[in-house]
């Protein structure tokens, strides 16, 4: 449905003026499917676009259960409290409403969605983790043009997820838990590699020496990997969600880390590189996207696409024959 809010000069309008409908409406047409949609939210994007790129954007990860919700509670509260703005994303691929528990639900951040200063949007929902990722950048763009200062993407540990997340932020957390022995719980190396913080949550109660165990072994992996900042070594703190204790330090390294990879400009050539990134992930998408909907390769795919099932054609020829049939069409001229 198209409502009187959906005129282009009135989201920007309501975005300025930090109108948090106008912001909420916004990021749905940059969500929808819809082509007159988007059209919408690609002109208010561009329109906007001088006023985004003053938030932290910081990512945060971790498995189901490790407490990211909890963390993301005291944490967002705690950087209201410090005179903030503070607006919470998700990337989940493979989140379904009906599932209950997905990430970004209100639900799970009862008291920070009911702060004046917060902003909460769940995961667009199901969909391959390329479209999700693309929505989340327009989200947090159309967030900072709203005036939030420090944004947070949410994203749980599993598949290539983390991986989109660490593109679209300055600072990649990721929270882990106690582990009993001296295993790093099955963390992979390239997800390690990816944090410039590392949290051990739960460092509380009975849990708390494991806690400390833990953030020692963390402590000496991530020394081990290659830096990826000049100005910036990956930290690891313990903290608990649950009692509070840790988080002002969280935000402390945060503050710390922007000043340090802010100062000599590696934060500004960085997010240059994630533009840039954007740029060509975009570029492959919609060229994949009209391929897809290409009349010569839709009317060439349903044999081609049987004959690489049957073994009789290789997938690299008849990618090509797909593709050639694309390029002499009209469809990719356009
Ligand atoms: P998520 O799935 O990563 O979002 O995890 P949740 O925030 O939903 O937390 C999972 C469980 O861990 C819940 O039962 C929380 O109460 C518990 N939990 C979260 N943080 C802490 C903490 O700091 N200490 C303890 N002891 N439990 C915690």
């Amino acid at each position: 449905m198209t409502r009187a809010l959906d005129s282009p000069s009135a989201l920007v309008e309501g975005i300025t003026a930090g109108d948090r409908r106008a912001l909420a409406r916004a990021i749905t047409l940059a969500e929808s499917t819809r082509a007159d949609h988007r059209d919408i939210a690609e002109e208010v994007l561009e329109t906007l676009l001088p006023r985004t790129g003053g938030a932290i954007r910081v990512g945060v990860s971790g498995p189901p259960g490790v407490g990211k919700s909890t963390f993301i509670e005291a944490f967002g509260t705690h950087v209201i409290d410090e005179g903030h703005r503070l607006a919470v994303l998700a990337v989940d691929p493979s989140s379904r409403r009906t599932g209950g528990s997905i990430l970004g639900d209100k639900t799970r951040m009862a008291e920070l969605s009911h702060r004046a200063e917060a902003f909460i949007r769940p995961s667009p929902g199901s969909g391959h983790l390329g479209g999700v990722a693309r929505r989340t950048r327009e989200a947090m763009l159309l967030c900072e043009a709203a005036g939030f200062d420090v944004v947070l993407v949410e994203t749980i540990g599993v598949g290539q997820s983390e991986v989109a997340v660490a593109d679209m932020v300055d600072l990649f957390a990721l929270l882990v838990a106690p582990a009993g022995g001296d295993e790093l719980q099955g963390i992979k190396r390239g997800i390690m590699e990816l944090a410039d913080l590392v949290i051990v949550n739960k460092a509380d109660g009975d849990l708390a020496p494991a806690a400390g165990r833990t953030r020692a072994d963390y402590a000496s992996a991530v020394h081990l990997l290659r830096p990826k900042w000049h100005g910036w070594a990956t930290e690891v703190h313990s903290v608990s969600a649950l009692t509070g204790s840790g988080i002002d330090e969280i935000w402390g390294a945060i503050v710390r880390f922007c000043t340090a990879v802010g100062a000599d400009g590696e934060l500004a050539v960085a997010r240059a590189g994630q533009a840039t990134a954007w740029l060509w992930s975009e570029i492959g998408d919609t060229l994949v996207d009209r391929f897809r909907a290409s009349p010569s390769v839709m009317a060439l795919m349903p044999t081609v696409e049987a004959d690489v099932a049957a073994g009789k054609l290789a997938p690299a020829r008849a990618a090509r024959q797909l593709l050639d049939a694309f390029s002499v069409g009209q469809d990719g001229l356009r």
